[in-house]
């Protein structure tokens, strides 16, 4: 039996990451993966498929609508749907292959097929009818989420279907309803509805990405109505029934009235749930907390001291960054280091047009947790460089202390907010205050004057250009 120091069971952001990071340490260490590609949820049907999808979309929505503008005259654009994705099968297969490279250049031994645990130094690898068995001093399971089922509306794969089958469709659907106002249900919404789908999104909550400060909500559906897409909140569905070529949506709204719905097409995104199956859980005996999820201690330890796990299979934000965050401080724990992740510093983005992005607490947390704060806002339409690239919609809040002026919360949709958060999360890592930002010089024309006068709007009367 081939014995290392590590095995990480699960390729993706967070196992690969791990991988690495134990390799680089001294680590001699194997992954194993049951798809036949690496990158796990986020390269192969997750973050890089969808982006891949967002920006052609988008950039076809934009000859669309913003060309004439600008002064481009072109004849109507038509969407090649057949290549778009096949470029986002480009995209994937590039990016997979990319962490390939990285296990090979690190020596990591990539073994694949379905990890189960023996012992808590055991792992046995099945694929097909092989069965191997490998030892490891420390074991990582980093084997993330699985789409989460709706039991009154259940997949079927072919007319109720959920976000990989959605970024695979074999046309562009005519009508789609979307069960979920979350970060899936306006992702893939704002794609099809570019496109020209009838896009209805059936929402549980009383808002669009309810989990962020509600004002980006409220923000980004006013966006997604101007695309065409349409809106029940506070609704619950009761059942679905789906034909040859479509299917009937039933639900409740806030009255308790039934509606019906029929779309080409049913969208499942209510959430994803932490992947356990096949890892051998019981036989080990590992604890699972009431959701599904692995428990872990502070040290991301299972019940079992030399058995590990991180990413999407464990508490918290299902985010790639945080996952691979993890992956890094696991390792680094085992290798005897003191590594930390502040979890409040954690970005939250949305890439729908404009994106959003938000990183610290949101307002309703600052009020239900009675904590006195300041608040500047600043709107991206008193920006030069947003109004020079036809792009003003959208707005930057920075929440600040009431005393103090520390920066409790950072909150923006508006043209490059995604990379824009960046800046945000370094300020909110440093503990930097309001007025911190608002006085450090920041290039002029671009986008991240806004931060700039929004934080200056927090400190006092400062903003200059509104
Ligand atoms: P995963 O990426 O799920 O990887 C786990 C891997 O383990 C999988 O490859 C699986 O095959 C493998 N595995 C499972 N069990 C076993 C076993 N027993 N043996 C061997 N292998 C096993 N996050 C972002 O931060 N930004 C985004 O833009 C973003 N977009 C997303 C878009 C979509 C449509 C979806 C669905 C998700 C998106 N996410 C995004 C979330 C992101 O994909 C996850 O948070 C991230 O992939 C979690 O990483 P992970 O390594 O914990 O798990
Ligand atoms: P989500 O938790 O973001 O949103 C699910 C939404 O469905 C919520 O608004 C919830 O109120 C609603 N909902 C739940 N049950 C419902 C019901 N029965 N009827 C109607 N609405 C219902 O989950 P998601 O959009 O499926 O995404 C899954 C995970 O993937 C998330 O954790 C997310 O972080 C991650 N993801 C991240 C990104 C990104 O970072 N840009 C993109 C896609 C996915």
């Amino acid at each position: 039996m081939d014995s290392f120091d590590l095995v990480v069971i699960g390729g993706g952001p967070a196992g690969y990451v791990a991988a690495v990071r134990g390799s680089q340490l001294g680590l001699k260490t194997a992954i194993v993966e049951s798809r036949n590609t690496l990158g796990g949820t986020c390269l192969n049907v997750g973050c890089i498929p969808s982006k891949a999808l967002l920006d052609s979309t988008e950039l076809f929505h934009q000859a669309k609508t913003k060309f004439k503008v600008h002064g481009i005259e072109i004849s109507e654009p038509k969407a090649n749907w057949n290549q778009m994705i096949q470029r986002k099968r480009d995209v994937v297969i590039s990016t997979t292959k990319g962490i390939d490279f990285l296990m090979q250049k690190n020596k990591i031994t990539r073994i694949n097929g379905v990890g189960s645990l023996v012992s808590g130094t055991v792992v046995e690898i099945t694929n097909g009818t092989e069965k191997t068995q490998i030892g490891g001093k420390n074991i990582i399971i980093a084997t993330g989420s699985a789409v989460a089922q709706l039991s009154s509306v259940p997949f079927d794969g072919q007319r109720i279907i959920s976000s990989e089958e959605a970024l695979e469709l074999s046309e562009i659907p005519k009508s789609m309803v979307i069960v979920g106002g979350g970060v899936i249900g306006v992702e893939m919404g704002s794609i099809y509805a570019r496109l020209g789908t009838q896009v209805t999104t059936v929402e549980f909550m009383d808002g669009l990405i309810p989990t962020m400060d509600r004002e980006l909500g409220r923000a980004l559906e006013k966006t997604l109505r101007s695309l065409g897409m349409t809106f029940h909140f506070g609704t619950k569905v009761t059942g679905a029934t789906s034909g040859k070529k479509s299917v009937t949506l039933i639900a409740e709204n806030k009255k308790g009235e039934p509606i019906s719905m029929e779309a080409d097409y049913v969208l499942v995104a209510i959430g994803r749930v932490a992947y356990t199956q096949g890892l051998g859980l019981d036989k080990v005996g590992i604890a699972v907390d009431s959701r599904g999820r692995i428990e872990i201690n502070s040290h991301y330890q299972t019940n079992i001291p030399t058995v590990y796990a991180i990413g999407d299979v464990v508490k918290g934000a299902m985010l790639a960054h945080k996952a691979s965050e993890e992956g890094v401080a696991c390792v680094e724990l085992i290798a005897g280091q003191k590594p930390h992740i502040n979890y409040n510093a954690i970005p939250g983005v949305v890439y729908t047009w404009p994106e959003v992005a938000s990183v610290g607490k949101t307002e309703e947390e600052l009020k239900a947790a009675g904590i006195a704060y300041k608040k500047g806002s600043a709107p991206f339409k008193a920006s030069g460089r947003a109004r020079a690239a036809e792009e003003s919609d959208g707005f930057i809040k920075v929440l600040a202390d009431q005393t103090s002026d520390e920066v409790l919360g950072i909150h923006m949709i508006g043209p490059r907010v995604a990379d824009l958060i960046g800046e945000a999360v370094v300020a909110f890592e440093y503990r930097a205050s309001a007025e911190d930002i608002g006085i450090i010089s920041h290039a002029h024309p671009t986008f991240s004057e806004t931060l700039k006068e929004a934080a200056l709007a927090a400190t006092g009367n400062r903003a200059i250009h509104f």
